[in-house]
Parts: C-alpha cells; structure tokens; sequence
C-alpha cells in the first residue's frame, strides 16, 4: 500500500500559511507513493482545495449527524462536497477536551465512511495509562470501541500516543512498531483479511529527523503530523521521507 501522511493544522494557519504552501508545493516535484493529505481549520477548506495542488484534502472532525438543527456543526457530506476525502476523527484533543466517547467517534465514522470518505480514527494512551504499562489494554480496547460497525474499506488508523503529542517527546521506533502490531492485529481478528490493508499512521511529534526511521518499521504505514506540518519544508521532508520508504 502507498504511504499516507497527514497534516493536522489544528486551530492554527491563515490565508497566507495557504498560499506559502501553495508556492512552495509547486516548486517540487510530485512524490511517488505517498499519499499526502493536509486538515486545515475548516473555514479555509475551499481556499486550500484550490490552492495547493498535489495534496488531498481532509477535515480535523464532523458532527455526529447527517444534517439538522445542530448549529456550528459540519456533517461528513458537507465535507465531501468541499472536496475532503479525509476525516480526522477522535483525535485526543477531542476526546480530552470535548469529552468525545469511543460510542462518538463510531458514530462519525460510520457516517463519515458512509459518505465515501475516510475515517482517521485516533486512539492513543495517556502518560500514566504507559507508565503503569496499560497501553496495550487500553489501546486494544479503544480501537475496538471506536470501530463498532464501521467498514474497513476507507478506514485509516492513527496510532497517537498522547503523551507524545506536542510535547518533543516521540515514541521509540520500537515503542511505536509494538503498538502498530497489536493494531494490525487487533484490526485483522475484527475485519479478517481486509484488516491486514487499513494504513495504521503514528503521530506524536514527527519531524523531519525521527520520520524515516519511523518509516523504515514494518507496520508504520505513514504519520499523522501537528506541528511540523505548519511549515511547509518540514512536512515535504515528512512525506519525502515516506516516499522513501515506500520505494
Ligand atoms: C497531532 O496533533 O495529531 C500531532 C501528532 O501533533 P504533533 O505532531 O505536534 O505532536
């Protein structure tokens, strides 16, 4: 499978972040298989759309609903029609933030998947869920959690340890390809066979230095990147590197 590597702006970016990325997108060349995907704030979706080309573009959440009274809001389908082919969903910040539930963020996936777009369902285990060495329970059960009913057809995994989010602090290639097994695992005694193809990312503080060595582990299919994706040379060297690896 190609790589996949996805920028999560989060709340952060302007028109002009769009059109640095723009320039500087054009002046390279295209990378071979990789998937790029970038999430910007969801105002600047149509802007981003047609700016940058070489890039698809993926949303950071979406509402619960297919549509109604649900003000500030956006539902998966309204995100199609914008020309999103990605949705982040059950990110940490989410989860921790705004209480999102595992039961939530099925809900989004299913509808999300429903509307022919894929799913980037986040799971992840705390600082003290790893210190106390629960991150294979608690991510096992997670995932399984947040999968109830979703197809595996478009369905992305990102593995994203929260301690590892923002903080500089990155999972040791080993660390991260033990979570990336009980994944593929976990993903291949619910779906079967089809379970062994769903792309399983890493996120938590990817850079330019710690991507290829990510890159090189088995079942590290690509990475979901927060800050380094602000800057459009780092996230290129990002999604070079997983190029690379893909060769
Ligand atoms: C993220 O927001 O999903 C993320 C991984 O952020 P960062 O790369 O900044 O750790």
């Amino acid at each position: 499978m190609a790589g996949l590597v996805i920028a999560n702006w989060k709340m952060h970016g302007s028109l002009a972040l769009i059109e640095e990325f723009s320039q500087f997108w054009r002046a390279q060349s295209s990378l071979k298989d990789v998937d790029v995907v970038v999430c910007p704030p969801a105002p600047y979706l149509g802007s981003m759309h047609q700016a940058v080309e070489g890039v698809l573009l993926g949303a950071q959440n979406c509402a619960e609903q297919s549509e109604g009274a649900f003000t500030g809001e956006v539902a998966p389908k309204m995100l199609r029609e914008c020309g999103c082919r990605y949705v982040i969903i059950g990110h940490s910040e989410r989860r921790s933030l705004y209480g999102e539930t595992d039961a939530q963020v099925a809900v989004k996936a299913r509808l999300t998947a429903g509307e022919g777009l894929c799913p980037v369902v986040c799971v992840g285990e705390s600082r003290e869920q790893r210190e106390s060495g629960q991150q294979v329970q608690v991510v096992g059960e997670q995932l399984l959690d947040s999968l109830v009913d979703v197809p595996c057809e478009k369905l992305v995994v990102a593995y994203e340890p929260v301690w590892a989010i923002g903080t500089g602090l990155t999972a040791t290639p080993d660390q991260a390809e033990v979570m990336h097994g009980m994944i593929r695992n976990r993903l291949q005694a619910h779906y079967g066979a089809a379970g062994g193809k769903v792309p399983i990312i890493y996120g938590g503080s990817v850079k330019p230095e710690n991507a290829g060595v990510l890159f090189g582990c088995e079942n590290i299919d690509g990475a979901l990147v927060g800050g380094a994706s602000l800057d459009a040379n780092s996230f290129w060297q990002i999604a070079s590197a997983a190029s690379a690896g893909r060769a």
